[in-house]
């Protein structure tokens, strides 16, 4: 199972499946310069899950230095950043050099970001472990955060490939499991009815976002990604559909303290929000209580929104960088599949704040 993404930067594969890492020595081999020296940034509680088998699946003849980062959201600092840098200079990477990122979107986008800055940019493939990973280690997005604001210290920097093993996604726990299942979603809600016709159909709880089911969602969902990074690499356009869900969600993530409502969770409450915003600003003819009562069986926590008061949640997204003087912008829905973008008056928003609250939850 190969999906080829385009960009303008290069064109690369996401192998997706079980036993995907198996396909890393071939792949290694058939580069146009094979590297002569791998340098894997691995998340250090997938390594002591799942080292055993990219270990075992890495080419014998290539020299390899494993550099251990925190697990998690915590990888993504300026202090491990710093260290990764330092064991790549000990290490004596240079052009020739290839970084694995193993683990979820946390220590994707760190490692990323290194291979991005060494000596300006070294090659870098991606080993996801995250059903959310889908998405993150697809487009080329890499970062770590500075203490006023996430992901806001990074660059472009595409992999050479994404190694995407899906037995690797079987301990992941159930919260970890639904927060990724939102991107899923949300890729199927922007860009392909049929899709979402068949995730409602077949799913009802955490268990259900698995096995060749989830294979298949993880699929298209990675054809969607890529198809809107093809369109616009650098976001300057149609990659803010992306976004669908996410300003409200990311609001409720900071104010719960990030962790507690995993970013998925609280991107779940987002679509409701931006749906009854697509109803009010364009007719959107959905039924969102449903949708809503189904995402709760499914287990999402959607009250997660009703902790915090309007002006909480107001706040932050006009602090939000998506946001221009006192509204909004969000990406909304004209018909699930086709989304746009636009701004939101706080008197809007108050307005769906209200309904959310009082049908949703
Ligand atoms: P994560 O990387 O923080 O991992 C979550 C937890 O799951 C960690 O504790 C990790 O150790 C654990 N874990 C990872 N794989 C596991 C496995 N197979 N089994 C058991 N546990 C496992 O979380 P995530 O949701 O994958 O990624 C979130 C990050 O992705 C955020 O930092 C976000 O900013 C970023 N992101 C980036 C992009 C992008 O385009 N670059 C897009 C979306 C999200
Ligand atoms: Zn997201």
């Amino acid at each position: 199972n190969r999906v080829m993404i385009e960009t303008a930067a290069k064109t690369y594969p996401v192998v997706i499946g079980e036993r995907a890492v198996e396909t890393i020595t071939s792949f290694l081999d058939e580069m146009d310069k094979k590297p002569t020296r791998l340098f894997i940034i691995a998340d250090e509680s997938v390594r002591a899950l799942h080292g055993v088998r990219l270990e075992a699946a890495l080419p014998s003849d290539i020299p390899a230095d494993w550099h251990n980062v925190p697990a998690g959201e915590s990888a993504k600092s300026f202090g491990v950043f710093e260290q990764c840098l330092t064991r790549m200079l000990e290490c004596s990477l240079d052009r020739r050099s290839l970084v694995v990122a193993f683990g979820g979107g946390a220590c994707g986008d760190l490692a990323g970001f290194c291979a991005a800055a060494y000596m300006r940019g070294i090659p870098f493939i991606q080993v996801p472990t995250t059903i959310l990973a889908h998405d993150s280690a697809v487009g080329g997005k890499t970062a770590v955060n500075h203490p006023l604001g996430k992901n806001m210290i990074g660059a472009f920097h595409q992999p050479e490939a994404v190694i995407f093993d899906t037995l690797f996604l079987q301990s992941l726990s159930e919260k970890e499991t639904r927060s990724g299942f939102a991107e899923v979603i949300k890729h199927a809600l922007i860009a392909d009815p049929s899709l979402y016709e068949d995730i409602r159909s077949s799913v009802n709880n955490a268990s259900d976002m698995s096995g060749s089911f989830l294979e298949y969602c993880l699929k298209r969902g990675i054809e969607i990604k890529g198809s809107i990074v093809k369109e616009d690499e650098l976001e300057t356009g149609v990659r803010a559909y992306l976004n669908f869900g996410h300003t409200y969600g990311h609001a409720v993530e900071a104010l719960s303290g990030y962790g507690n409502v995993a970013h998925g969770e609280a991107v779940a409450c987002g679509m409701i929000f931006a749906l009854y915003a697509s109803a009010a600003k364009n007719g959107l003819s959905f039924d969102i209580p449903a949708f809503a009562k189904w995402l709760k069986t499914a287990g999402y926590p959607v009250e997660s929104g009703t902790m915090f008061s309007f002006n909480d949640i107001y706040e932050v997204m006009t602090r939000d960088k998506k946001a221009y003087g006192g509204t909004v912008r969000f990406v909304l829905l004209s018909k699930i599949g086709e989304p746009y973008v636009t701004d939101m008056t706080k008197e809007e928003l108050q307005k769906i704040d209200e309904q959310f609250r009082k049908e949703a939850v």
